[in-house]
């Protein structure tokens, strides 16, 4: 007759039985996704600082036409925002690839194409959030702008202030309490609008006489650094992103602080598996993808066809639906760690625990599920067996309690491409907060878990 011990299921944190080895490990991992992070502020400076990472652990620039062989380390970066990083392996491409897809855009504000103006001697920029964010945790907030402009005759401007040390930043701002009595009676989502988020830029009249002089004080700033016009501002991406760089939470130091966790924790961790992968069976494959935030559209969300293009010359032209149908696929994106002290939210018994290592969602979507993936028991079932046989700790997760709310991820994208999927990933707390938290734990174990993944057998 079974006993209790082995008919009842308790979940177990990472910290539970580790050794000292593994406590150092978890440790040291953190140190270097805090300087990835504070590097990765965008989708573009994200692939450049991956791309970095990637050359100097032997990955090769893939160009279409070339023939990959086993053991192969290549990379293909689509439009400077998205990348796509591959070891190949002994198996032919019809054995399907070893798949884990995250994204690295995250939540921020957008300049608008005409963003510049002065009103009662101050310059401010307007801008257009970027993402799901709750608008009043974004203001008084100190902000980097950075990003790329594209000039008159083509050529590029690569914008950053307020990272470096002694640089400027900026700041949306908010009312004074003493005059916030009719603020304060709104609703959460009403206190700050989108059209008043204005980034605060300037204050300095310059010397010539005429109108707008502190606007023209600023672009005259700008052109000096920059060889930029008001008029550039049309062709740019530029966006105010939190400045502060990632720090340690907790006097145990067991967590990170910092900002767009979601979704380059997820991004670092298969980043660093598959810079640590060697002579894989099925071809491994890394996917950092951008505009998840909004919907995975454009060219270089996961809806592009980018994707499908890189496989299929990896394929050799031929096969890649029967590649796609042996493929598995950890959609490695962030989850909510459940929180104390919001607890009404959550189903504690099936909700993920800050600690509890990776977190495995069989579904998202909110109402019923819908707008989810919801991954198959055989595929959760093959799933919990390698990280059984490689010693990650993990858990299972859901996005709040039924109707409480919900959202999606990639994993509904790779799935429609006949690619069994499942959403795996850190569960983070403050979720789309300009400074949000993940334990360094659950970090280690994501970082584990997808290279159980790509040395799956
Ligand atoms: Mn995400
Ligand atoms: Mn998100």
């Amino acid at each position: 007759m079974a006993d209790r011990k082995e008919l009842f299921f308790e979940p177990k944190s990472v910290y539970e039985g580790a050794d000292e080895a593994l406590g150092e490990s978890i440790m040291r991992f953190a140190e270097g996704y805090k300087s990835f992070i504070d590097a990765a502020r965008t989708e573009r400076l994200a692939v450049a600082e991956a791309v970095k990472l990637a050359e100097a652990r032997g990955f090769k620039p893939f160009k279409f036409g070339d023939k990959p062989v086993s053991g192969d380390k290549i990379y293909y970066v689509n439009r400077d925002k998205a990348l796509m990083l591959a070891v190949i392996g002994s198996e032919p491409m019809s054995a399907g690839i070893n798949l884990a897809a995250a994204h690295v855009d995250s939540p921020r504000l957008d300049l608008k194409h005409r963003p510049l103006y002065e009103d009662s001697g101050i310059a401010l920029l307007k801008t257009h959030y970027y993402g799901g964010v709750k608008k009043y945790q974004w203001v008084t907030v100190p902000m980097a702008l950075v990003g790329t402009v594209v000039r008159a005759d083509g050529s590029k401007a690569e914008i950053s202030i307020g990272l470096k040390q002694g640089e400027p930043q900026f700041l949306v701002t908010d009312l004074l309490i003493h005059l916030a009595g009719d603020q304060m009676r709104k609703k959460a989502d009403e206190v700050i609008s989108g059209e008043n988020m204005n980034l605060l830029f300037g204050s300095r009249p310059d010397p010539e006489e005429g109108s707008d002089r502190v606007k023209l004080a600023v672009l005259r700033l700008l052109n000096e650094k920059y060889g930029i016009t008001e008029e550039d501002f049309l062709s740019a991406e530029l966006s105010a992103v939190p400045a502060a760089p990632a720090v340690d939470v907790g006097i145990d130091r067991s967590m990170v602080g910092g900002y767009g966790h979601d979704d380059r924790v997820c991004a670092y961790a298969e980043l660093m598996a598959i810079l640590d992968t060697e002579a894989p069976k099925k071809t491994a494959v890394c996917l950092l993808v951008d505009k998840e935030e909004i919907g995975s559209e454009g060219v270089t969300g996961m809806l592009s066809r980018s994707f499908d293009r890189f496989i299929d010359a990896l394929c050799g032209y031929d096969g890649l639906y029967e590649c796609f149908a042996n493929s598995l696929c950890l959609s490695a994106d962030v989850c909510n760690a459940f929180d104390p002290s919001f607890a009404e939210v959550s189903d504690k018994r099936n909700g993920a625990q800050l600690n509890g290592g990776v977190a495995i969602m069989k579904y998202t979507g909110s109402r019923g599920k819908s707008g989810s993936n919801d991954a198959s028991a055989e595929t959760v079932g093959r799933v919990r067996r390698m990280f059984a046989e490689n010693g990650v700790v993990w858990q299972m997760g859901e996005l709040g309690k039924v109707d409480q709310g919900g959202g999606g991820t990639v994993a509904k994208y790779t799935a429609q491409r006949d690619i069994d999927t499942i959403d795996a990933g850190v569960p983070v707390l403050c979720m789309h907060a300009p400074f949000e938290v993940i334990s360094k734990a659950d970090l280690y174990m994501t970082y584990k878990a997808m290279l159980a993944l790509y040395g799956e057998k």
